[in-house]
């Protein structure tokens, strides 16, 4: 059935790279996501200076904007393409580093400090690794993430997030019979 089908799907790290260097990324958006500036509120809670994580971050535009808020940025990126023209686009100075917990990994950070992307697995990462954090943006990830890894990326964001954070989560809710689109 188109159920099982579905849930049986896998997209490869290797078929994200290409989707990359095809310019393939339709998900992407050039204009910050208006769910975030409508739950920004949300997100902060009155507080200042966060640490916020962008899991799956591409090169997502909101990590700019929460930046120049004050706050630091975190983000996970397998597509080390994406992480360089994220900083490009930008016009943001940076410099690289290998992260020696991760073999193959290497954390990219703006030469102002406030934003760190490292380029690997999210599965790679831990809260020993990356520190724990004031508030989650999932847009496109959890929705990226191949369904049968569904309950290892849970377990990895709940540690990765302080106690009673807020964790903006942009998905959908669709019968599976009826969905076969690029995401899940
Ligand atoms: N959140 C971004 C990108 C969404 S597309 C946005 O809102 O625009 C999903 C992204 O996850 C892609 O850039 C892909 O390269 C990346 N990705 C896929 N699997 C990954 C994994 N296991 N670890 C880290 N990044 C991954």
């Amino acid at each position: 059935s188109d159920v099982g089908s579905q849930k049986e799907r896998v997209v490869t790290e290797e078929e994200w790279l290409q989707k990359w260097e095809m310019g393939n990324i339709g998900f992407h958006k050039e204009q910050g996501h208006p769910l975030l500036q409508k739950y920004l509120d949300v997100l902060l809670n009155g507080r200042s200076g966060l640490r916020i994580f962008f899991p799956l971050c591409g090169k997502a535009v909101e990590m700019k904007w929460l930046a120049d808020m004050g706050h630091s940025i975190v983000g996970v990126e397998v597509s080390e393409q994406a992480v360089k023209e994220f900083f490009s686009e930008h016009s943001l100075p940076y410099c690289e580093e290998p992260v020696p917990e991760i073999s193959g990994a290497k954390m990219f950070q703006s030469t102002s400090g406030n934003i760190s992307l490292y380029c690997c697995s999210i599965y790679d990462v831990s809260s020993s690794i990356v520190g724990k954090f004031d508030g989650v943006w999932d847009r496109g990830a959890l929705v990226a993430v191949n369904p049968c890894d569904r309950q290892r990326y849970a377990s990895l964001m709940i540690n990765l997030v302080e106690k009673n954070s807020p964790y903006l989560l942009v998905t959908v809710s669709y019968d599976p019979n009826k969905h076969k689109g690029e995401n899940f």
